[in-house]
C-alpha cells in the first residue's frame, strides 16, 4: 500500500456555522468548500493547511454517523484520511493482512474522491479513511 500523506483530518462539529467561524476568526483560515454529502448524512466545510484539509463535519441527521459519534464521544477528532494510489488493491491488500473494513469497495465522498473506511477495532482506535483523487481537479484556496 503506498501513503503519500495525510489528505485530511475529519472533526465532528455540532454547529457547522459556528465551527468556521472559529477556524476562520480565531485562527486565521479560510473555509474553502461547503459541501453536503448525502450518502454519509453530513454537511462538509473544508480548509486547507499546508497539503493537509481540515474537514469540518456536520450531521444533517439525527441517525447519521456523525450524530452518533458525538451523542457518543462529544465534539472532536472523527477521523484521520491517508491518500492512497490504488485504493482499490489497497483495501484487499489490508483485508488479507486481517484488517477490517468498512467499505470493502470504494464510494464516493466530499470533493469527488473514491473514499474507504477501515474499522477502529483493527487500528488502535482511529478511524482511518482511505481516499484518492482521480479527477485530477485541483481544489485550491480561494
Ligand atoms: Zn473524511
Amino acid at each position: 500500500m503506498n501513503i503519500s500523506h495525510i489528505e485530511h483530518i475529519g472533526i465532528a462539529v455540532t454547529n457547522l456555522e459556528e465551527s468556521i467561524s472559529f477556524y476562520e476568526k480565531k485562527l486565521g483560515l479560510k473555509c474553502y468548500s461547503i459541501e453536503e454529502v448525502a450518502d454519509q448524512k453530513v454537511k462538509t466545510a473544508f480548509f486547507m493547511v499546508g497539503q493537509t484539509k481540515i474537514e469540518l463535519l456536520q450531521s444533517t441527521d439525527s441517525e447519521g454517523p456523525i450524530n452518533k459519534f458525538i451523542e457518543k464521544k462529544g465534539e472532536g477528532i472523527h477521523h484521520l484520511a491517508f491518500a492512497v494510489k490504488e485504493i482499490e488493491g489497497a483495501l484487499p491488500e489490508l483485508e488479507n493482512k486481517g484488517v477490517q473494513l468498512i467499505d470493502k469497495i470504494p464510494r464516493r465522498g466530499a470533493e469527488g474522491l473514491d473514499i474507504a473506511f477501515v474499522h477502529p477495532k483493527s487500528t488502535k482506535g482511529v478511524l482511518i479513511e482511505l481516499c484518492e483523487n482521480k479527477n485530477e481537479i485541483n481544489y485550491c484556496i480561494v
